[in-house]
C-alpha cells in the first residue's frame, strides 16, 4: 500500500497473491489491508488536504504536470505489470498507462480555472459572493477492468480542485496502480496526497470512513446499491459509475464497414470487459447480412493469447468467474434457441489450458427474455437481433434496466436526430467509435449510476459551493 508516500504493509500483516489471468502464475504478493490501514491513510490524507488545498492553485497545477510528465515516462514499465495482473494485451496496457497520466495532465490545467459569483443582495451596503472550495479527503474505489483509468477519472479531478484521496484498486489488480501513484510521487506529488489501500475489506471502510466526505464508486449495479445505502450514514456525496447494457442499432443507409469496426473494437476490446461496450446489437433487415459478414470476419482476426506475445489480439478473461458467468450466459441463449455466428467455446490445449481464454462470440436469433437482452454481459460475446426499422430498435434499445451508453449508424440525419433525443443513456455516439473522451462529461441514467467523471464537471463535483456576505461596503 501507500501511505504519506511510503510503501506500507498491513497492520494486521496479511497478505494476498495476484495472479496472471493468462498462466495461473503467481506475480506478487500484497497486503490485505482492512479498516486500521484505511483509517491511516484517511488520516494521512486530512493532514494532507491542510496544506494542498492551501496552495495556490497554479502552483498545484504545475506541480501535476511535473508529476504526470514523470509517470508518462514511465508507461513502458508500467504496461506489463498490468498485463501480467489483469490480463489485457500490451497495447491495450499501453494506451491505458498513457490515459492516466494524460488525465491528470487534463485536470492539471482545470486547477487555476475554477470560478465563483458575485451576487446583487437587496441591501446595497452588502454583497454576494458564490465561492468554490475543495470537499476534503475523498474515497476513490475501482474496479479491475480498466484499473488505471478508472482510478485516473476519480483521482485526477479531485486532487486538481485541491483534495487529497485514498485510492482502492480492486483486489484482483493493485499492482499497476501501486506502480503509477509511486511515479506520481517520485515527479512531486506531496505526502499523503494520494494514498493507496489494498484489500477487499477496504471498500466499505472507506465508506464508513467520518474523515472521508465523497465516496466516488466505479463497479457493478449491486455494488453500487450497497455503497449508496451504506454512504447515506454519514449522509456522503457520491458518484456511481455503474454497470451497463448499451445498445447500437444500425440502419440500413449506415457505412456498414465503419459501423463493423466500432462494434467490433466495442464489443472486443479489453476481451469485452469493459462498462462501455456495445452489448445487444439491432440491425436493420437490408444491412443484416452484409454487417455480419464484416463483424464474422473481424471476430477472425481477434486471435486469444497471453497478453505479453505480440501476436494475441484478445487477452484471456480477467478470473474464472467472470468467464463462467459469460459462459453461462451465452449457454442461456443457446439453450433458448439462439444460433451461434462464430466463437461460443474456449480455446483449447497447450498455454490456452492455463488461463481464462474464451473466443470473440456473435450470436443470432436470441430470443426475448434471454441473459443476454436483460443483463449485463461482461465478456467477449455479443446477441444481435434483426429489427424492421427504427421504432423498433429504439424500443428495445430502451428496454433495459441500464443507462449507460449507446450508438447508432446511419446516414439520415432525422434518424440520428430521434436516436439522440430518445437513446435512455448518458452518451450516444453517432457514426462514431464509442471512446469517453476528457473533453466530454460521463456517466449514466437508470440503473448504471449518477454523477460524472471526465469534463469540466466532474472537475466541479469535486467542488462545494459556499456563500458568503460582505456586509457594510
Ligand atoms: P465490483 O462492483 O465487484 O467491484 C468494484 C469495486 O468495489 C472493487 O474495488 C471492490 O472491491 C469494491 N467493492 C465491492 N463491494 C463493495 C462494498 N460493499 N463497499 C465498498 N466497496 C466495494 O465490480 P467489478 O466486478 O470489479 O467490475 C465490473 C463492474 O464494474 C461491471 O458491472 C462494470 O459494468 C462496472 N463498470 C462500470 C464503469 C462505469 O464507468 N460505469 C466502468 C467500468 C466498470
Amino acid at each position: 500500500m501507500i501511505i504519506e508516500s511510503e510503501r506500507t504493509k498491513a497492520a494486521s500483516g496479511k497478505t494476498y497473491e495476484v495472479r496472471n489471468p493468462a498462466t495461473g502464475e503467481v506475480v506478487d504478493e500484497v497486503p490485505a489491508g482492512g479498516a486500521a490501514d484505511v483509517d491511516k491513510a484517511a488520516k494521512a490524507a486530512a493532514k494532507a488536504f491542510g496544506s494542498w488545498s492551501k496552495l495556490a492553485p497554479a502552483k498545484r497545477a504545475e506541480i501535476l504536470h511535473k508529476a504526470a510528465r514523470h509517470m508518462l515516462g514511465k508507461v513502458e514499465e508500467i504496461a506489463p505489470i498490468l498485463t501480467k495482473e489483469q490480463g489485457k494485451t500490451l497495447l491495450e496496457s499501453r494506451l491505458e498507462a498513457q490515459r492516466f497520466g494524460e488525465n491528470i495532465a487534463w485536470f492539471a490545467d482545470l486547477a487555476d480555472k475554477i470560478h465563483g459569483e458575485h451576487v446583487s443582495l437587496p441591501d446595497t451596503t452588502t454583497y454576494g459572493l458564490v465561492v468554490r472550495r475543495p470537499i476534503g479527503v475523498t474515497g476513490a474505489i475501482v474496479p479491475w477492468n480498466f484499473p488505471l483509468t478508472l482510478a485516473a477519472n476519480k483521482v485526477a479531478p479531485s486532487i486538481a480542485a485541491g483534495n487529497t484521496v485514498v485510492l482502492k484498486p480492486a483486489s484482483t489488480t493493485p499492482l499497476a496502480t501501486l506502480a503509477c501513484i509511486e511515479a506520481l510521487i517520485e515527479g512531486g506529488l506531496p505526502e499523503g496526497v494520494v494514498n493507496v489501500v489494498l484489500g477487499a475489506a477496504t471498500g466499505e471502510a472507506i465508506v464508513d470512513h467520518p474523515l472521508i466526505r465523497k465516496i466516488a464508486l466505479t463497479g457493478s449495479t449491486p455494488t453500487g446499491k450497497k455503497v449508496m445505502a451504506r454512504a447515506a450514514e454519514g449522509l456522503k456525496k457520491i458518484t456511481l459509475e455503474l454497470g451497463g447494457s448499451d445498445p447500437c442499432i444500425v440502419l440500413d443507409d449506415a457505412d456498414l464497414e465503419a459501423a463493423a469496426r466500432a462494434i467490433s473494437v466495442g464489443r472486443f476490446f479489453n476481451c469485452g470487459q469493459a462498462c462501455l461496450a456495445v452489448k445487444r446489437l439491432y440491425v436493420q433487415e437490408g444491412a443484416y447480412d452484409a454487417l455480419m459478414e464484416k463483424l464474422i470476419a473481424r471476430a477472425s482476426k481477434l486471435k486469444p493469447g497471453n497478453g505479453l506475445d505480440k501476436d494475441s489480439r484478445m487477452g484471456p478473461m480477467h478470473t474464472e468467474t467472470q468467464r463462467a458467468e459469460v459462459e453461462a450466459q451465452v449457454k442461456d441463449a443457446v439453450d433458448r434457441g439462439a444460433k451461434i455466428l462464430f466463437g461460443g467455446s474456449r480455446p483449447k490445449g497447450g498455454d490456452y489450458d492455463k488461463g481464462w481464454f474464451i473466443e470473440p462470440t456473435i450470436l443470432e436469433n436470441v430470443p426475448d427474455g434471454a441473459r443476454m437482452w436483460t443483463e449485463e454481459v461482461f465478456g467477449p460475446a455479443l446477441p444481435v437481433r434483426k429489427i424492421k426499422d427504427l421504432d423498433e430498435g429504439l424500443r428495445l434499445a430502451n428496454d433495459s434496466p441500464f443507462g449507460l451508453g449507446s450508438s447508432i449508424w446511419t446516414a439520415s440525419m432525422p434518424a440520428a436526430r430521434r436516436a439522440v433525443d430518445e437513446l435512455e443513456a448518458g452518451y450516444t455516439w453517432v457514426n462514431a467509435l464509442q471512446i469517453a473522451h476528457d473533453e466530454l462529461p460521463f456517466g449514466g441514467t437508470k440503473q448504471s449510476g449518477f454523477g460524472k467523471e471526465h469534463g469540466v464537471e466532474a472537475f466541479y463535483q469535486y467542488t462545494e459551493q459556499k456563500s458568503i456576505v460582505y456586509g457594510g461596503v
